[in-house]
């Protein structure tokens, strides 16, 4: 189980992250501000750094540089949203990636996948993530689907939108868990969206867009994948 330290003063965003991580089978350490966790990073270590940028104290880019010193364990910047200098200043200080926030959960687990992958030398026993179901064909590795082998352009949310519910075929999603997951949990847009996005992913996988026999509403619930 890879072991995340997570370095982030808003508890609201910190508490959020842990067990939207440890759901995902991360086990995850917090400390709210840069010094304390410099000093669990060189107690405890960890497989990867999520640090925030703006922290009380010492900096985000002050603990990047000083565990760079000693480490080259991946370090995933959390930066506000705009911070576009920041950016660059924290891939020049030794960062492996960064998110700006708001950023949605799968978003960031997809990075610290990626991240993770690179830094273990690519493809060590990692599943290739692969999912199929009705004809429809979801390589996450590679973005690409196909529909009975033809393939199939989405753009990036419907991309994900679609393999959050194939990973989980066969179960009902809530509304409110998908928008979480795919959107961010900070999301305030009209929840139509989540529908709309459906009504596209229907009418490029579905033989009869009108009548689903993938895609499914659950009426009042949420949505469902059937192969
Ligand atoms: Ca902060």
């Amino acid at each position: 189980m890879p072991r995340i330290l997570l370095i982030e003063d808003e508890e609201g965003l910190s508490a959020a992250l842990q067990y939207q991580l440890e759901r995902e089978g991360f086990a995850v350490d917090v400390e709210g501000d840069g010094a304390a966790g410099l000093e669990r990073f060189r107690r405890s270590g960890a497989d990867l750094v999520l640090l925030d940028l703006m922290l009380p104290g010492l900096s985000g880019e002050d603990v990047c540089r000083e565990i760079r010193k000693g480490s080259d364990v991946p370090i995933i910047m959390l930066t506000a949203k705009g911070e576009e200098i920041d950016k660059v200043v924290g891939l020049e200080l030794g960062a492996d990636d960064y998110v700006s926030k708001p950023f949605s959960t799968r978003e960031l687990i997809a990075r610290i996948k990626a991240v993770l992958r690179r830094s273990s030398g690519g493809g060590t026993g990692e599943p290739t993530s692969v999912y199929e179901g009705g004809g429809i064909v979801l390589d996450a590795e590679r973005f690409e689907v196909t529909v009975d082998g033809r393939p199939v352009h989405l753009s990036r949310k419907e991309f994900e939108l679609l393999q959050l519910l194939m990973e989980n075929a066969g179960k009902v999603l809530l509304r409110e868990r998908i928008i979480e997951e795919v959107w961010g949990s900070d999301y305030f847009g009209d929840t139509r969206t989540l529908d709309v996005h459906i009504k596209r992913l229907r009418d490029k996988l579905e033989r009869d867009p009108r009548a689903p026999e993938h895609l499914l509403t659950v009426r009042g619930v949420g949505y469902r994948f059937v192969p």
